[in-house]
């Protein structure tokens, strides 16, 4: 069957019975920029509504060479292990931005490539954040009515692609290494504020009192900050990825902060907020592309900056113009 071409029931069908071939194509339908896709792929989301919602979504974040894709790998593994299906989604910001790809196009997370029970799917390329964004949420949905029951979204901080992530996420973790105080003092505080655990990696061998140290470090500067979820007390813990420690008591938290939050409320209303601020900035998107792309506007709009530049026009009164003409124009 060629790319797109199967039936709305068959990629219905398909996903639910988690055929990989078929949730793979599925995704690259989502992930597709034409409207009659996008019209196909909506259809097969609106049949699976149903069967989404029902996993635990984590995002995970850091600096290059932080140990992203080691972790990634070591904790899919364990979580494999204990009997979950995991799903990898990746929001690669370079990739809206250059085309190139930050988080890196060589094969990460192999082994867990290769295990039946993982799925990895690298980022969407193309398009713009909020494109990516779409994308990564309708991925999410896909793949929980697929079966798999922890979702794993990975991205660099780069520009807004953390709190992009954070608002499509129930948990956020923030991989972080060892260093001295000015380190600490240099990371960016709103990241600190997103993240619902700090991850101090690479505590293994002559890294480890080291780690110890930081992550006293980092629990003091955390007692400080505003929570990323009310009501969770933000904490740091060490691992190390490579031998696969620290994924236990990891996931402990985990579910712990799972309990309290569905406990509380604050698990669904989180996810309610996260729905409505999807569709204010789906609308948001589709109004300025519709502005720009609209071809009166787009001739009209190098006469208006010209007027703005050579003094004939003030910026207020030339905008208000160009959207008066295309409000009249669009009713
Ligand atoms: P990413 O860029 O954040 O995805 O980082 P990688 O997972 O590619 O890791 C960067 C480097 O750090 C690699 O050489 C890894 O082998 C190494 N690394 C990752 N985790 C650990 C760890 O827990 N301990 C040690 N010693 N090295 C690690």
């Amino acid at each position: 069957v060629k790319k797109h071409d199967r039936t709305v029931d068959e990629y219905v069908s398909g996903v639910l019975k988690n055929d990989r071939t078929i949730l793979a194509q599925a995704i690259t339908l989502v992930e597709s920029n034409a409207t009659k896709h996008l019209e196909k792929a909506q259809d097969v989301i609106n049949e699976l509504l149903p069967h989404v919602g029902k996993s635990i979504r984590i995002g995970i974040t850091g600096v290059p060479g932080a140990g992203k894709s080691t972790f990634i790998e070591a904790f899919g593994k364990y979580l494999c292990e204990k009997g979950h299906r995991v799903a990898v989604l990746a929001v690669d910001p370079s990739s809206s931005v250059t085309g190139g790809s930050i988080l890196g196009d060589k094969t990460r997370m192999e082994e867990l490539s290769r295990d039946r029970r993982a799925f990895v799917r690298p980022s969407p390329s193309g398009g713009t954040l909020g494109g990516v964004n779409r994308k990564t949420r309708e991925t999410i949905l896909l793949c929980e009515a697929a079966g798999y029951d922890v979702i794993l979204v990975e991205t660099i901080g780069v520009g807004q692609s953390e709190v992009v992530v954070r608002s499509m996420v129930d948990f956020f973790l923030l991989l972080v290494l060892t260093g001295a105080g000015d380190e600490l003092q240099g990371m960016k505080k709103g990241v600190m504020e997103l993240a619902d655990a700090l991850l101090i990696n690479k505590a293994d061998g002559d890294n480890k009192q080291k780690a110890i140290a930081t992550q006293a470090e980092y629990n003091r500067i955390l007692h400080y900050l505003r929570p990323a979820t009310v009501g969770w007390l933000t904490k740091a813990y060490t691992a190390s990825a490579l031998y696969g420690e620290g994924m236990d008591s990891l996931w402990k938290t985990i579910l712990q902060f799972e309990a309290e939050t569905k406990n509380s409320g604050t698990f669904e209303k989180r996810r309610q907020n996260q729905s409505r601020e999807w569709i204010d900035a789906m609308i948001k998107d589709h109004l300025i592309s519709s502005f720009f792309s609209d071809p009166t506007i787009k001739a009209k709009l190098p006469i208006l900056e010209q007027d703005v530049l050579s003094g004939k026009q003030t910026v207020t009164k030339g905008v208000r113009e160009i959207l008066n003409f295309y409000e009249r124009k669009t009713k």
